[in-house]
């Protein structure tokens, strides 16, 4: 549960306060994948190692290839869309999501190697 909160929000996986990502916004194209160094909060690591990142393609594949069943079946079964248009519609989806499902992709890739201490945070409070 608490990683599905970190990732939801974009939270360090460490002390749920610190954000993962310097912008807010998934769509402010220059920083949009700028993360800082280390968690503002409890300082934890957030490149862990060079190109650590990387990985993190094989954990936003599996969030595009449920947006496309999910579309598939919605347009193409519900809305009965013809294929042409479906092609057109879900290109359109998924390019414009991508800056929010590799956020995604990312902050489930470091909560894979990453968790939630809750002493870090009570030992950061007391400084
Ligand atoms: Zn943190």
């Amino acid at each position: 549960m608490s990683k599905l909160y970190s990732v939801v929000r974009l939270k360090c996986p460490r002390c749920h306060k610190g954000n993962l990502f310097t912008k807010p916004n998934p769509y402010s194209f220059k920083n949009s994948l700028k993360m800082p160094d280390r968690c503002l909060v409890c300082n934890q690591d957030f490149q862990i190692e060079p190109g650590f990142y990387i990985g993190a393609l094989w954990t936003s594949f599996p969030i595009v290839i449920f947006i496309m069943t999910f579309l598939s079946v919605l347009l193409l079964v519900f809305v009965k869309m013809q294929l042409e248009w479906f092609f057109v519609v879900i290109t359109i989806i998924l390019f414009s999501l991508q800056p929010i499902i590799i956020r995604l992709g990312r902050a489930i890739w470091i909560n894979i190697f990453v968790d939630f201490d809750v002493e870090t945070m009570s030992s950061a409070e007391n400084k």
